[in-house]
């Protein structure tokens, strides 16, 4: 049967165009191409995401992702939201460079940014790499998982087909780290620092020296309203993060969401004050016993309501600081 199937495979492969273009891609195509931009004079480049939430309309790549390609190897941050998206971005590489891709780093481990690692496990060597607390978003277990793995697979099965389809599946980190994780590639040194639990419990960055330029993950998220309402986050925790990533003092920035940028601190300021707006609106409701309806309603949310992602995200992020900041309160209490 195995020579057989081997047969069968040369009859179909043996055929076909020894570069792999879009039309034997293995995954169902996209129809809008990725958006790829250079860091200016360095060799990073980047991919911008739609702002809203996945979705037909924008093929379910909302997402930010990039690649770093230094004399060792190419170093790929996040691999978009979709198997198609993933091979999309590998695509781009390989026009782009023709050395080998060593690693993939999974900024945190959300759907809109690993699905797109199955076609670098199926179709490069390169190592997956990830800090150790995205093992428990396959673990599915609702103390624990900043979304529910399995459900979130099915509803992208029926919103984002034929791109995530039944063969769709999240692939596990090869390589996990706790704190901080170096690795020198060529002539780039990657900085990998954990950031979590803040947006989810696996949140990193990776700062790219000597170039200062700083793939954010979504601790940064510029001028989009971005996703809180999870058990893991926590904005205390988030704030810090953002307080370490200015000390970093990034030349570029590329945020999980949104714009790239070499306004650093202004990217950082949006998805800061943001917190905090949204936190003292809530302390106050916590603090006067108001109940999270009325105090949801009775804030003044026009700077933000016509941003992407309000519709879908504002008042679950609302609802969850409201809920962060009464367990706080009832800690205090009980003090
Ligand atoms: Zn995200």
């Amino acid at each position: 049967m195995r020579g057989l199937a081997a047969v069968l495979l040369c009859l179909a492969s043996c055929f076909a165009a020894p570069v792999l273009a879009d039309n034997t891609a293995p995954y169902a195509p996209i129809t809008i191409p990725l958006d790829l931009k250079q860091v200016p004079g360095k060799p990073i480049w980047y991919s911008t995401g739609n702002p809203g939430i996945p979705g037909k309309d924008n093929e379910g790549n909302t997402s930010n992702a990039g690649f770093v390609v230094t004399s060792g190897g190419v170093a790929v941050f996040d691999a978009l939201g979709t198997p198609s998206l993933g091979w999309a971005l590998l695509q781009a590489i390989h026009k782009t460079s023709d050395k080998p891709i060593r690693y993939v780093i999974a900024s945190h481990y959300h759907a809109d940014h690993i699905y797109g690692l199955q076609a670098f496990k199926d179709h490069t060597d390169a190592l997956i790499v990830a800090q150790e607390r995205s093992g428990e978003y396959k673990e599915n277990n609702e103390e624990t998982a900043d979304e529910k793995a399995d459900a979130r697979l099915e509803q992208r099965r029926g919103a984002l087909y034929p791109w995530v389809d039944d063969k769709t599946r999240v692939v596990p980190p090869d390589i996990t780290f706790r704190d901080r994780m170096t690795i020198v590639l060529g002539d780039r040194t990657l900085t990998l620092i954990y950031a979590g639990p803040a947006h989810s419990s696996s949140d990193m960055m990776m700062m790219v020296e000597p170039d200062k330029v700083l793939f954010a993950g979504d601790i940064v998220q510029n001028s989009r309203i971005p996703h809180m309402n999870s058990d893991d986050v926590s904005t205390v925790q988030w704030l810090k993060a953002l307080a370490e990533v200015e000390k970093l003092d990034p030349a570029f920035i590329i945020p999980g969401h949104g714009t790239s940028s070499t306004q650093a601190k202004q990217a950082i300021a949006f998805t800061r004050d943001y917190i905090h707006y949204v936190r003292d609106a809530m302390t106050k409701a916590v603090q006067d016993w108001v109940d999270f309806d009325v105090a949801y309603n009775r804030t003044d949310w026009s700077k933000y309501k016509d941003m992407p992602a309000f519709a879908a995200n504002n008042r679950g992020n609302a609802y969850r600081i409201f809920l962060e900041l009464e367990q706080a309160q009832f800690k205090a209490d009980k003090q």
